[in-house]
């Protein structure tokens, strides 16, 4: 009985030793992999323009904003923009927007520039579109809605901002 103990201790150690040796082996596989990928993404590399992208992105939903709140006569409410990643949205949509009637708060959430593939500057325009959705909807806060409603409001919500946009596009001449 004693033997069969020792045994056993002993074939678990010999299993314990070659899972070390196989974590060491592995670790220093990733230690390289990880150095070689460092090495290759340092300057310029993808994550640090994604980040740049992002940040541009962020000021310019801002001063979109402003622009449209104004426009939209909206200055009576605080009205903040944040990028968010899909997680944050509703399945297939781009941005929603959370209003207080009483305290005039809303947020509007845009989709993040790290979800977009498209090229920056029609990205930009994308996010231009959902602002002035999202704030014609708060245009339209005060009215009553339900299940049909909202379908109907959404379609009308579209209609508004893309011929708000295209009028503002024909006035200043892009070139
Ligand atoms: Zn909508």
């Amino acid at each position: 009985m004693g033997r069969k103990v020792i045994v056993i201790t002993l074939s678990l150690m010999v299993i314990r030793k070659s899972a070390a040796a196989i974590l060491a082996f592995a670790a220093l596989f990733f230690l390289l992999l990880f150095s070689i990928s460092a090495v290759a993404s340092s300057p310029g590399s993808v994550s640090a323009s994604a980040r740049e992208r992002e940040a541009n992105a962020q000021k310019f939903v801002e001063h979109s904003l402003r622009v449209w709140q104004q426009r939209l006569n909206l200055t009576g409410w605080d009205v903040k923009v944040a990028l968010v990643r899909p997680s944050e949205l509703e399945p297939k949509t781009l941005g929603n927007i959370h209003w207080d009637l009483d305290t005039r708060n809303a947020t509007i959430d845009v989709l993040s520039a790290y979800d977009y593939t498209m090229p920056t500057h029609e990205m930009l325009d994308d996010m231009e579109f959902t602002i002035v959705h999202e704030l014609v909807h708060l245009q339209l806060a005060t009215l009553p809605k339900n299940a049909s409603s909202v379908r109907n409001e959404e379609y009308a919500v579209n209609q508004i901002a893309r011929a708000l946009i295209d009028l503002e596009k024909r006035a200043i001449p892009s070139e």
